[in-house]
């Protein structure tokens, strides 16, 4: 998919940025990265990548336009210098791109950061050592059930349950542990899968997050009436298993937290339709393709690949992202409507989730 670039306009260059706090225009700090390393991905889960859109004739990203590992690992440091202190690997599938672990590698010489990835497990049993090996701390897991027909229509590749199951149990044993456990809830497909995923996991030390379906990109035909919202998912789980409460680890956290009264372990809820948590946003994606975007809802995003290929100094790199932070003011979960779920947004296989 080629994005349009909008080039930043002169007007809008900060000064030298000389070190010290900056912050975007309602003043929210740069805290954190993710990278999306590949487009691509070996499912084609229906409220992500709906097989009519991402078909045969879908055109990926040729393998010269993907940022090389040493590309995104430079980048990633200048992001650092600048105060970033997690960084997240994503894609589509990220471990489909070969040789992920000297990208690992790369990224966990990069000082003081949290260091993690999200995946859909089909490829991780066989490289969850390698990750870890190379510096890889934690990493999260997609599970949207345990019920194997429900999990193979919504993975849309006949994927089972049982191989993602092996796959947690095989980066737990590498030490990527506790284990996140992503679900996306979606109405009337496997809501009814809320409590069996919750009791699953219960007494693990992995830990579940539910996420609300949204609205990214412009494939997936998303209606409010599709969103389950984390209300209801945690009175169905407190219903059975009493929860509390959890303070946030860090402001700007994405899941609100909440644990078992019974010491059985916690869950997450994500609930980015429901209550919107723009206020705290900290977060910055790098597309596969070298694209900054500063919200998961953007439109387009600011071209670093032409910097970094064309022969731009850290510093400049430096000052081109400052300047794209000191920019933003998006909220878009704070004002989502159905008009703007129907608006151009880059997919979320290409910016990264
Ligand atoms: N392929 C990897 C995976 O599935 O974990 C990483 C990329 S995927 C885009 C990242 C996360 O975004 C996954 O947990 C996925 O379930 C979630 N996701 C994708 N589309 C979503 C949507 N429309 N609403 C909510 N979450 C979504
Ligand atoms: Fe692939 Fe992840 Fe999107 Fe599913 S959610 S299609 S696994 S990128
Ligand atoms: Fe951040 Fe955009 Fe999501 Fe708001 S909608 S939390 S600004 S990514």
């Amino acid at each position: 998919m080629i994005q349009k670039v909008f080039p930043i306009r002169t007007s809008l260059r900060a000064p030298p940025y000389e070190g010290g706090a900056f912050a975007d225009t309602l003043g929210r700090p740069l805290r954190d990265l993710r990278i999306s390393v590949t487009d691509r991905c070996n499912f084609r889960c229906v409220y992500c990548m709906p097989r009519d859109v991402f078909g045969p004739d879908h055109a990926f990203l040729p393998h010269d336009e993907l940022l090389s590992f040493e590309e995104i690992a430079r980048v990633a440091g200048v992001f650092v210098g600048l105060g970033v202190k997690k960084i997240r690997l994503t894609g589509g599938e990220p471990l489909v791109r070969r040789d992920l672990h000297r990208l690992i590698g790369l990224l966990a010489k990069l000082p003081d950061i949290d260091l993690t990835l999200t995946t859909n497990g089909s490829l991780l049993a066989k490289q969850a050592q390698a990750l870890k090996d190379a510096g890889l701390q934690r990493i999260t897991v997609s599970l949207d059930s345990l019920d194997d027909v429900t999990f193979r229509a919504i993975n849309d590749a006949d994927y089972p349950v049982a191989r993602v199951l092996e796959a947690i149990d095989a980066a737990a044993a590498a030490g990527l542990k506790p284990v996140k456990i992503n679900m996306v809830v979606k109405r009337g497909v496997n809501d009814h899968q809320v409590l069996d995923m919750a009791q699953h996991w219960r007494h693990t030390g992995h830990i579940v997050r539910f996420i609300e379906y949204m609205d990214v990109g412009s494939t997936n035909g998303w209606r409010m009436d599709d969103v389950v919202p984390s209300a209801e998912v945690v009175k169905s789980i407190g219903d059975h298993f009493a929860l509390e409460p959890i303070d946030p680890g860090y402001a700007g956290e994405v899941a609100e937290r909440w644990r078992y009264k019974d010491g059985a372990g916690e869950i997450g809820v994500i609930s980015s339709v429901t209550q919107a948590f723009c206020r705290d946003c900290n977060r910055s994606r790098l597309s596969t393709e070298g694209r900054l975007f500063t919200c998961l809802f953007a439109s387009s995003g600011h071209d670093l690949k032409s910097l970094v290929r064309g022969g731009a100094s850290d510093a400049e790199l430096r000052d081109q992202i400052v300047a794209v932070w000191r920019a933003r003011g998006d909220r878009y979960s704070e004002i989502r409507t159905a008009e703007t779920a129907r608006l151009h947004k880059v997919e979320m296989s290409y910016i990264g989730g």
